[in-house]
């Protein structure tokens, strides 16, 4: 909300809190005092200073500023300008880059609106929704475009909850709190700065972080933050889905991913982003669909934390394995064979999806992989578990036949013959794959035919 009256803001000097300059990483306090020896205000914002304060390590580093970005970057000789919505500049440091935004203001609230337009008799002409001349809004509040520059009074009640729009100024070491952030943070809580149901109406995604940042930092989501939500979660449909993908990367690429996902179905978001993954949790296979949801959301939160790399292709295998292979069937019935049936089903359901979560193809193309590996895991005999074993995806696919047998989705019996299968002595292996139950591959007929491996 765009302030009308000026706030004057809590000040806590440096001996009242325990932000120390040495928690800050080399590149944040070259871009700070780079910007305060310019000649600009320079204030550290946003995760960083929330996340010193409650003596947790910030991911990383950002800095509010008065300086314009074409400023910030006649300070700093390595610095980029990026962004197309709102143009931020990018200093660099070694490997670390810092992100450097000038103030900005937030859209003032309807009733803001009406008065201006009372006063001075002129209409909202830039595209006739909602918001003043500067802040485009739709019909249904979201803030279309916002890049309009502001006080730091203003950068502060912009921001989505109180806890993320506290600062520190590097002038003085002092902690700057416009809207009670302080309070918030003792205890643990998530409140929204402003009315949260026209915060939420502003950019919905901030029902998204609500969760995220309750599970990241163990607070609770205020009551006057949570009761809107059931109402406006329907909002996120409007998102742009490539938007809600960066986002579910935060929410499930991350230690907190079954958390976030509990927080997600309590709230009823999860279902307007995976409609149809929703609807199979809900099906009479909804259990076991559930289970290796899970089981794939904890592994996917024990590599996190382990420092080990994560993919959503293998994530997005395991949300989406039921409502394929529901579909899959669904066409089989009718008489498709089955490796064209998972194609279609999988490409059908995928496809519906990209309206709301949008997928990148290399992620579902993983997943088509990786289902169409389940089905070749089944075919043990002969040259097609050597021929399997040489797929680029076989270790992800392999993964995630370990994680259905543990739901219960295949034979334990499957997943512990490939395990010995990859173990075992080349010799060995032939003769597993002789006297392996199960059809015999198209490799049978040419047995003979001795494969080097
Ligand atoms: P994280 O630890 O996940 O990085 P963060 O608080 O730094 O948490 P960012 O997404 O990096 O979150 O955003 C930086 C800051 O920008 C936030 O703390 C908040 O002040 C502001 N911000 C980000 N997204 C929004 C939003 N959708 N609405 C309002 N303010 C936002
Ligand atoms: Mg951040």
């Amino acid at each position: 909300m765009r302030r009308l009256s000026i706030t004057t803001p809590v000040r806590i000097p440096r001996a009242d809190h325990n932000i120390s300059r040495s928690r800050l990483s080399r590149a944040a306090l070259h871009t700070l005092y780079g910007l305060k020896d310019a000649g600009y205000d320079a204030l550290l914002v946003g995760g960083s200073v929330r996340d010193l304060l409650l003596g947790l390590d910030p991911k990383d580093f950002d800095v509010a500023t008065n300086a314009l970005p074409e400023e910030v970057k006649d300070v700093f000789k390595r610095s980029r300008l990026i962004g197309r919505r709102f143009r931020l500049a990018h200093v660099r440091l070694g490997p670390e880059v810092i992100e450097v935004a000038t103030f900005r203001s937030a859209p003032r609230t309807p009733d803001e609106s009406d008065i201006e337009d009372e006063d001075n008799g002129t209409e909202d002409t830039d595209n006739g929704a909602g918001g003043d001349a500067a802040h485009v809004l739709d019909d249904s509040g979201r803030i279309l475009r916002d890049n309009v520059y502001g006080s730091l009074e203003e950068d502060a009640f912009r921001r989505d909850f109180t806890v993320n729009a506290l600062y520190y100024d590097i002038r003085d070491f002092a902690v700057v709190d416009y809207v009670g952030g302080i309070e918030d943070l003792q205890a643990r809580r998530l409140r929204l700065i402003g009315d949260p149901a026209t915060r939420y109406r502003e950019d919905p995604v901030r029902m998204l972080r609500a969760v995220r940042f309750a599970s990241k930092l163990g607070f609770t989501i205020d009551e006057s933050a949570c009761a809107p939500i059931h109402e406006l979660k329907h909002l996120l449909v409007d998102v742009p889905p490539a938007r809600l993908f960066e986002e579910c990367l935060k929410l499930f690429l991350n230690a907190d991913a079954e958390a976030n996902f509990d927080g997600l179905q309590h709230y009823g978001l999860f279902e307007q982003m995976f409609p149809q993954v929703a609807d199979g949790l809900d099906s009479e296979a909804g259990e076991l669909a559930e289970r290796l949801i899970r089981l794939a959301l904890r592994s996917t939160a024990e590599r996190v934390r382990a420092d080990k790399s994560v993919t959503p292709g293998f994530l997005f295998a395991a949300f989406f394995w039921l409502p394929v292979e529901v579909r899959a069937q669904a066409l089989a019935a009718e008489g498709m064979p089955r490796a064209q049936a998972l194609a279609a089903a999988c490409d059908q359901v995928m496809s519906e999806q990209s309206s709301r979560v949008a997928i990148p193809r290399r992620f579902s193309g993983m997943q088509a992989d990786i289902w169409h590996m389940q089905v070749r895991f089944e075919a043990r005999r002969g040259k097609r578990p050597f021929r399997l074993m040489e797929h680029k995806r076989f270790r992800a696919a392999y993964d995630f036949l370990l994680l259905r047998a543990e739901a219960g989705d295949a034979p334990q019996e499957l997943a512990d013959w490939w395990t010995r299968f990859q173990e075992v002595s080349d010799e060995e292996r032939q003769e597993m794959a002789q006297s392996a139950p199960g059809q015999e591959g198209g490799g049978g007929r040419r047995r003979r035919r001795r494969r080097r491996r």
